[in-house]
């Protein structure tokens, strides 16, 4: 079972292109070259390494509201 990762990149793939589609972008978040939530480096136009640091971001932002320092 080493197809984890694939569908991690495979759900992403999913969801920027139902965002795109929908124009639900609220927030434009520049590629910085590091994972938002982790750190860990990714390639663009990636902003998350995997799908779990995305939405644990989101919920994090969700949750804290939009200021976070
Ligand atoms: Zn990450």
């Amino acid at each position: 079972m080493s197809d984890k990762a694939d569908d991690a990149d495979a759900l992403v793939e999913l969801q920027l292109r139902a965002a795109m589609a929908s124009r639900q972008r609220p927030v434009m978040r520049p590629f910085t070259g590091c994972c938002y939530w982790c750190g860990e480096s990714v390639e663009s136009p990636r902003i998350f390494c995997d799908a779990d640091c995305r939405d644990d971001f989101e919920r994090n932002a969700a949750t804290k509201g939009s200021v976070k320092r």
